[in-house]
């Protein structure tokens, strides 16, 4: 591609962008497309010869934009938001025309010394003490499996790596029955194996894990033969955005030297707003904590935000200094491929950096804030009225409910929140509490209004009322 059609296309792109988000209120929400729809218009064997960017960037249009599910959209509610503010794409297109290897200083020290800046920023900006040192990971999975990483092998007096978990003892590690199931994967992958995570059960409003049981359940293992290496403390989890007592969880393993990572892959983001704080008091004194700025904050996928209070446990677990990935004569860099588990990274800080810049902490606070207002005041007109049950109360801005029709409550709930997400003006997911199907709403949207909200208010009660449910 020559130069002049590259720039013809990159403001085509541009354009385009800037006028598909301004058109995501006129679209369905979530894609309104049977499986094996778009298979079917493209060609099973690739072409021969090169064609026109004219055609492809039309079939793109034709064929791709409709098989979309539309996370930009004001009003979707589903699952957790993946905002990608304006101003944070702009600074992707940035970093995608550069296109850099940022795996050590040498490969590009602005992207390496502008992450620990940033990092630095977003640590005080959610209240965390100078004590820990931040790096970009590309998700909260990968943050989670490294810090599952390092609890192996500090419990392993740093052999696991080297001898395999064959020669040595069982490790033990806990967490409740709320955590994602990315905590699961890093169990799997980490070669601790799921028979050796201890779910402990929950109690009270926020569902967070029982600290008792927790310290019952080490020194079982303990007794056992077992060696206990960490645990996974939740802040906001999936389901219905659980919270464990942290500073509970941290006197527990510190009193048995066990390692304790904090998931706090979505509510994270909130922590910029002081009120919420106490929702993970005690944080402060984990070894590690992750949360994701590429989910509420705004900065395009990915961007995984991991603090560390020790990062020469990380590099001890995972840098490999092969000589060609040597830099010879520079003292006090960082290489930040030795922080994580893929060596490859790209350019995440600059977006950030744009982001932090043109918001400013006290926007980023204003929409978190609004959010959690919005949320607050649905769940409570959804309560009074008819028909609808709160299962779960508002925690930050997520909650869940569940309309009280006739027969199988689940299978209604169900046929609910299908019709909703077809109907397409929003879009829900469903979850479990306590067994049963409930539907839940989060307010997180970069570009949500308050109308959204009495948007969702509307949409969720017609078509309630219209499957013909039975009125209380
Ligand atoms: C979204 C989420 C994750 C997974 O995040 P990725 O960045 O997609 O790996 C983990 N934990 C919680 C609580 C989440 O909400």
């Amino acid at each position: 591609m020559d130069e002049a059609t590259f720039a013809k296309w990159s403001r085509k792109a541009a354009d385009w962008g800037a006028a598909y988000r301004a058109s995501l209120r006129d679209r369905p929400v979530r894609a309104q497309t049977a499986p094996g729809d778009i298979t079917a218009e493209i060609p099973a064997s690739p072409p021969q010869t090169g064609e026109s960017m004219e055609a492809i960037f039309a079939d793109f249009e034709k064929i791709i934009v409709p098989g979309m599910t539309h996370w930009q959209h004001p009003r979707f509610f589903a699952y957790f938001p993946a905002n990608a503010a304006p101003v944070s794409v702009v600074a992707e297109y940035l970093v995608t025309a550069m296109a850099a290897q940022c795996m050590l200083w040498q490969t590009s020290p602005a992207a390496t010394e502008l992450e620990t800046r940033v990092l630095d920023w977003l640590r005080q900006a959610i209240g965390l003490p100078g004590g820990f040192a931040g790096v970009i990971q590309d998700s909260a999975s990968s943050a989670t499996l490294s810090a599952v990483l390092v609890m192996r092998e500090r419990a392993l007096a740093w052999n696991g790596n080297k001898a395999g978990l064959s020669a040595n003892p069982r490790l033990r590690v806990y967490s409740s029955d709320q955590v994602h199931t990315s905590i699961d994967r890093a169990i799997w992958v980490s070669g601790v194996g799921e028979d050796n995570l201890v779910r402990i059960p929950v109690q009270g409003e926020h569902r967070s894990m029982d600290c008792a049981a927790l310290e019952a359940a080490i020194l079982r293992d303990k007794a056992a033969g077992y060696v206990p290496a960490g645990v996974i403390a939740c802040t906001g989890g999936t389901s219905t955005g659980a919270c464990d007592n942290i500073a509970d969880v941290v006197r527990v393993a510190r009193a048995h030297d066990l390692y304790v990572h904090v998931d706090a892959a979505w509510a994270g983001s909130a922590m910029i707003c002081e009120e919420f704080r106490p929702l993970w008091a005690g944080v402060e004194e984990a070894d590690s904590v992750v949360f994701n700025p590429h989910k509420w904050l705004g900065a395009q996928f990915d961007c995984s935000a991991h603090f560390i209070r020790s990062p020469d446990d990380l590099v001890r677990t995972l840098a490999i200094k092969p000589e060609y990935l040597k830099t010879h004569g520079k003292d006090g860099i960082i290489n930040y491929s030795e922080w994580t588990v893929p060596l490859g990274r790209r350019f995440r800080a600059l977006k950030l950096w744009f982001l932090l810049r043109f918001h400013g902490l006290e926007g980023l606070k204003g929409m978190i804030r609004n959010h959690v207002a919005w949320a607050e005041t649905l769940a409570e007109r959804l309560g009074r009225e008819d028909g609808f049950e709160i299962v779960t109360k508002p925690i930050f801005s997520l909650f869940s409910f569940r309309h009280l029709g006739s027969g199988d409550l689940d299978a209604h709930n169900l046929a609910l929140v299908n019709a909703i997400n077809d109907d397409g003006r929003i879009y829900l997911t469903q979850t479990r509490v306590d067994g049963r199907v409930v539907i839940r709403f989060q307010a997180g949207q970069f570009d949500m209004t308050e109308q959204d909200a009495d948007t969702a208010f509307e949409v969720i009660t017609e078509i309630a009322n219209s499957l013909g449910a039975a009125r209380r």
